[in-house]
């Protein structure tokens, strides 16, 4: 039995009992790509002996040559980037710049860990203040088999950059990528086998939700990118099995436009927050609170460089906005549309799929104003090309209603006067946060990223990414010797009186503190 699920061929299906199938769609023409069989729970068990069966002699390699092949990985993929990028296109409808910043993260993320990895899993030594003869250091040990269950929105990067450093630490890895895009994941795998992994190292399972279910009850660890209600589900699945995971789930990530903002760099910069990935990202700006002050003139920047942009089905690097991925998204974009309309929003541009390509799904870049938090289009993730911009009074307004939502991804505020934009940024209840800026915080790996409040639990990138994946192991030595310490039975007046005394001088005179000071 293959442990990776490939593109079914009809010599194959005639030696194997049929397969449930999952027919693969290119969404900007609606023809079918190719088709892959699911993964049964026999396949799900083969795959996670397989794993098992790898994971003690990948951990005893030396994180050296781990780092090793994965740079070679990279750098084949990075030679054959035009095929993957075909491939991604094809999967989704991303233009080909959209793209090449999903193959962009991954390569990021990949230099980052395997240059980092070494020291940040390398033992740490801990001084003490307490046990001053004895030797302590924390070892990070990998905790063994990792899942990654992926959406379909970047479906290179979300596929493996949470899988790099929990390789890197020694574990063994398989991807559940979006049934909606399992093509490019299937890809970098063949790239990572190239390079040299081991079979069983690194893996990918192919199949709808209950394949993500039936992974969570056999790993050690799950990371989840996706939606709040599939996250929950997770998160009760882990919680039950007592296994850690990470949850990165949607966003309504506000932008706040003070009145003293530059305007055309606010324009440009929210119309590509927008409307980048056809809207698809997590950290898009998904509603907009403007001061008074400059509505009327940022109404028309907007306006005017979202009727600028080209959308269609991307050749080369000529493209804005692409397809969105399956019927479903474009009816919920669709939906909050007609909502906000029916309860009194006005359309400044766009408003309907786009009628030049019947057989995709493009919806045009919209412009909404008039907009009130009675609408679902300014309170529920609309994850499309929708920008609904909101007129306050005041700054005080503006942070009032950027935190009245259920989410917290990403936010920006939008000022010359950097100190207001910090300190608004202070106040905003969001994972991250860009001033004059947006979304581009997801490109700096060095940096945590992940959500509060329903957007999710836990973080991702960092130094601290790699260590999740391990256990910390705290290993105490003994450094002089001694025939029997002096806390150990049996129990006296003069040792529990010493205690005593040695309570009162670290705690209460501040001693405990000089004497570490002194001796280092
Ligand atoms: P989704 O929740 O429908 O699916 C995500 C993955 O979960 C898929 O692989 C799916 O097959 C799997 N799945 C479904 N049911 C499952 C179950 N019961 N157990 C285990 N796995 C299961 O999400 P989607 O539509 O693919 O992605 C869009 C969502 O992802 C949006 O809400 C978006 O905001 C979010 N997202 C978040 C981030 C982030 O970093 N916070 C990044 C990208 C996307």
């Amino acid at each position: 039995m293959s442990t990776t699920p490939q593109p079914s061929s009809p010599a194959a299906d005639a030696a194997k009992p049929s397969a449930e199938q999952l027919p693969c769609l290119n969404p900007a023409t609606g023809q079918i790509i190719t088709s892959l069989d699911v993964a049964n729970d026999a396949d799900i068990d083969a795959m996670v002996n397989a794993a098992r069966q790898a994971a003690p002699s990948w951990s005893a390699l030396s994180i050296q040559r781990r780092s090793e092949l994965l740079v070679r990985a990279r750098d084949i993929m990075l030679d054959r980037r035009d095929e993957l990028l075909d491939l991604m296109i094809s999967e989704t409808g991303k233009p080909r710049s959209d793209a090449t910043i999903d193959l962009l993260n991954l390569s990021e993320t990949i230099s980052y860990y395997t240059s980092n990895g070494p020291r940040l899993l390398a033992d740490r030594h801990v001084s003490t203040r307490l046990l001053r003869n004895k030797r302590i250091k924390v070892q990070y040990m990998p905790r063994g088999l990792i899942t990654n269950i992926s959406p379909w929105n970047y479906p290179l990067d979300l596929a493996w950059s949470p899988l790099i450093p929990a390789l890197l630490a020694g574990n063994v890895v398989i991807n559940k990528p979006s049934e909606v895009t399992p093509l490019i994941s299937l890809k970098f795998l063949e790239i990572l086998r190239e390079a040299g992994l081991p079979t069983g190292v690194a893996q990918v399972a192919i199949g709808f939700g209950a394949v993500g279910a039936a992974l969570i009850e056999r790993s050690d660890f799950v990371c989840f990118t996706g939606s709040v209600a599939t996250g929950r589900k997770v998160g009760v699945a882990c919680a039950q099995r007592l296994i850690p995971c990470t949850l990165e789930l949607g966003g309504k990530d506000p932008a706040i436009v003070l009145a003293d903002a530059d305007v055309e760099r606010t324009a440009h910069g929210l119309v590509f927050g927008a409307f980048f990935n056809s809207g698809q990202t997590c950290v898009s700006i998904e509603r907009v609170y403007v001061v008074e002050d400059v509505y009327e003139e940022l109404i028309d920047a907007v306006v005017r460089h979202t009727r600028s942009l080209r959308q269609g089905i991307d050749e080369n690097f000529s493209v804005d906005v692409g397809s969105m991925i399956f019927p479903n998204q474009l009816k919920i974009v669709d939906e909050h549309v007609q909502d906000a309309v029916d309860k009194g929003a006005r359309v400044r541009t766009g408003g309907r799929q786009n009628p030049d390509f019947p057989d995709g799904h493009f919806y045009e870049p919209t412009i909404l104003t008039g907009v009130t938090h009675d609408m679902k289009i300014m309170t529920e993730e609309t994850f499309g090309p929708v920008l609904p911009i909101m007129k306050v009074r005041d700054a005080q307004e503006a942070l009032t209603h950027a935190n009245n939502s259920p989410y917290g991804l990403n936010a920006s505020v939008w000022t010359q006067d950097q100190a207001r934009g910090r300190a608004l940024a202070r106040r905003l209840e969001s994972g991250n946060v860009c001033i004059n800026d947006c979304m581009i915080n997801y490109l700096a790996v060095e940096a945590p990223f992940g959500g509060v409040k329903n957007s999710g639990i836990g973080r991702r990138k960092g130094e601290a990414e790699i260590r999740k994946y391990c256990h910390e192991k705290t290993v105490l030595e003994d450094i002089f010797g001694l025939g029997r310490e002096p806390v150990w039975f049996p129990y006296s007046p003069q040792v529990g009186q010493g205690l005593d005394k040695a309570m009162g001088l670290l705690y209460r005179t501040g001693l405990g503190n000089k004497i570490k000071e002194l001796l280092g």
